[in-house]
């Protein structure tokens, strides 16, 4: 395993009396204190806790630059089933390594994780965003990813010259959950053709309710469609599934869609145009970065989020100008603002 990529500091946290094992990752402080969400998980190894919260870590030093966010990447992982190992005191625990950081790191919440979780971070530690709405926090992020997905489809829409709005445009949403029923439902509000599908039915039934399509889970990225929008899991896009894509875009919210970076430039050079993971779903930061700047107004954490879709058509551009694929020409942009901070 490759330990060092640049991260200026990672904490492994272990509280005797709670049983808390979890590790705190700080990428990069350049342009702000390290933001990124607690993930809890059943992880087979300590090497694969390390390597995922080093790698998610890095990612979101790149989200926060690229989204203009004054804030660095960081995340933190508890090794546990969070259906079954979870307890207040192990979060109260790990609210107190926060702590320790003095701010270098600031806690979200993340998969398997939820703001109750993060209410009893905060009693330990100020350094965490994401509380409850009538704890005077922005609440469950996923409607404002959603919203960032739509504004980032619209631009790719006219990237690849299918038009300039969703009537008619026909969108395969893989995963109904938070985020993909409501991406969903604001393309069908929009009036796109919408199919959608899910592992579970009870997910599908209310979108299907307003008008969309079921397709088979197993078959969804095979659509033939305008826009595959992955909003369930990461790596879809790999040597398996790429030739099979019958799409113009592939734009949505899951975290690490390409299986690895080649994934990438293989749906450039099939004319597949893909929206940069990190640049379309970062509509939850913006939202956090909104609480943080406070007092927390929603409608103008959604005009903020609306920036996604101009960042996405920079991308695009930037891609095209350095005839490279969006994925790398977004990584660049995101590293170039972290130099010139550091020259500054
Ligand atoms: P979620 O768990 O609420 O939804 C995921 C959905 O995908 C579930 O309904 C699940 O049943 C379904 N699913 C799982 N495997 C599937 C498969 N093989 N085929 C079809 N559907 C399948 O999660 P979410 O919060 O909606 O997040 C979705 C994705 O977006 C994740 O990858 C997450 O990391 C990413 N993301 C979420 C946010 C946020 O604000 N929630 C922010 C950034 C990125």
């Amino acid at each position: 395993m490759r330990l060092f990529h640049e991260h200026e500091q990672v904490t492994i946290c272990h509280d005797e009396a709670s049983g808390l094992r979890a590790i705190i990752a700080v990428h990069d402080t350049t342009l702000g204190p390290g933001l990124g969400g607690i993930r809890m998980w059943s992880y087979t190894s300590d090497e694969a806790a390390l390597n995922d919260v080093l790698r998610l870590s890095e990612g979101m030093t790149y989200k926060n630059s690229l989204a203009g966010l004054d804030l660095g990447g960081g995340k933190t992982v508890v090794v546990g089933d969070p259906r079954l190992d979870k307890t207040p005191q192990k979060f109260r625990a790990l609210g107190r390594f926060i702590d320790r950081l003095g701010g270098a790191y600031l806690a979200a919440e993340d998969v398997g994780t939820t703001t109750d979780d993060a209410e009893q971070v905060a009693s330990q530690t100020r350094h965490v965003t994401g509380l409850p709405v009538d704890k005077g926090g922005s609440g469950d992020p996923s409607p404002m990813t959603a919203w960032g997905v739509v504004c980032g489809i619209r631009a790719a829409l006219s990237e690849a010259g299918i038009g300039e709005g969703f009537e008619g445009v026909h969108v395969a949403v893989q995963g109904a959950g938070h985020v993909g029923a409501d991406v969903a439902r604001h393309l069908l509000a929009a009036g796109a053709r919408v199919s959608v599908a899910d592992i579970y039915q009870d997910r599908i039934d209310p979108i299907l309710a307003l008008g969309a399509e079921q397709v088979p889970a197993e078959s969804v990225h095979e659509l033939e469609c305008d826009v595959f929008s992955p909003c369930a899991l990461g790596a879809v896009i790999g040597p398996e599934t790429i030739d099979r894509l019958r799409c113009r875009v592939v734009a949505g919210a899951a975290n690490n869609q390409l299986a690895d970076d080649s994934m990438g430039d293989q749906l450039a050079g099939r004319g597949i145009l893909y929206a940069p993971d990190f640049a379309i779903n970062a509509g939850g930061v913006i939202n956090i970065a909104e609480e943080l700047r406070g007092p927390y107004d929603p409608a103008l954490a959604k005009k903020s989020v609306e920036r996604i879709e101009q960042t996405l058509r920079n991308v695009f551009e930037r891609a095209r100008r350095d005839a490279v694929a969006p994925h790398r020409a977004a990584l660049q942009m995101a590293r170039e603002r972290i130099a010139a901070a550091r020259r500054q």
